[in-house]
């Protein structure tokens, strides 16, 4: 049975007929946040009911990197290649400096307490850019119940000067963000369908040089399920994760194709040497799929 489903013909250049969706490590609760470390020839990634973050080693397996992790979900890493981190029980994002210290970088607004930091980006500017949704503080299965303070929102901060500003207030539940490759355009993904059947589709604005967001518009409405992480190849190409796996949605929004993954998936990030593996957190389960594609990848 194939591993993909070819809307556009133009998909069928994309995937590889016989790269498997193949499960890497599985007995997980919920994973998310993959991030690739290249040069450590490695991937992290959050399993965030179990606080804690792990290591994937091709030849090795898995391993703890973290724990407690502080319920961390997305991560991403700077334009020095540190490790920066949302934070679910902590509500914060944090930069893992390569002493292994801890730097906060956010966890409060206008005096407020965050929500749960969900995903994070950083621009080439070195400025850091992450959805703050309430997911983390629903329950006690992702972090800690709590009071929501703050609306649900996108923050841009600048690392060097501390400056903090909202950069999407329009939407219900902000979650997986990517920029597209010349960082023109910002795509956003709301879960808010979560609460509401209208607000599973992910959003595009218009991002000037100076990084003010404008425009906001529909790009794509995500059918099965959800987008929650989401990631951009080299040609602008946006792979997002959704219902029966990894939809890949062409520039102009249409959708192209879709490598299909047995577990609800969560996120997504390119690895690998050429940045051609997608890998992809989905429920108990790591999963990688080699691809005709590569994706961008900062730095
Ligand atoms: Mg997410």
């Amino acid at each position: 049975m194939s591993h993909h489903e070819i809307i556009d013909p133009a998909f069928a250049q994309f995937v590889l007929s016989n790269a498997p969706v193949k499960q890497l490590a599985t007995g997980f609760d919920w994973v998310e946040g993959p991030v690739w470390f290249g040069d450590a020839g490695c991937l992290l990634f959050s399993d965030i009911p179990n606080d804690r973050i792990l290591r994937w080693t091709p030849d090795v397996g898995i391993s703890v990197y973290r724990a407690p992790s502080n319920y961390a979900n997305g991560h991403t890493r700077d334009r020095e290649g540190r490790l920066v981190s949302c934070e679910h029980g902590t509500r914060r994002v944090t930069r893992t400096e390569l002493d292994g210290t801890l730097t906060v970088i956010a966890d409060t607004f206008d005096g407020k307490r965050l929500n749960s930091p969900n995903d994070v980006v950083v621009k080439s500017d070195g400025t850091i850019w992450f959805t703050d949704p309430h997911y983390g503080i629903m329950t006690n299965y992702e972090g800690f119940a709590s009071e929501q303070e703050l609306p649900c929102r996108v923050y841009r901060i600048d690392p060097a000067t501390g400056t903090m500003d909202v950069m999407v207030d329009d939407m219900k539940c902000p979650n997986g963000l990517a920029f597209s490759p010349d960082e023109s355009r910002l795509y956003v993904a709301d879960t808010g369908r979560m609460f509401t059947e209208d607000d599973q589709h992910i959003r595009v604005y218009d991002c000037a040089s100076g990084g003010a967001t404008s425009n906001g518009r529909l790009f794509h409405k995500i059918e099965p399920g959800l987008a929650d992480g989401i990631r951009v190849d080299t040609d602008g190409n946006l792979w997002s994760s959704a219902g029966d796996g990894v939809h890949c949605i062409a520039p102009d929004g249409h959708l192209m194709g879709k490598v299909l993954v047995p577990e609800l998936v969560s996120n997504i990030c390119f690895g690998g040497r050429a940045k051609h593996e997608l890998y992809i957190t989905a429920t108990t389960s790591l999963y990688r799929v080699t691809l005709n594609r590569s994706g961008v990848q900062r730095p």
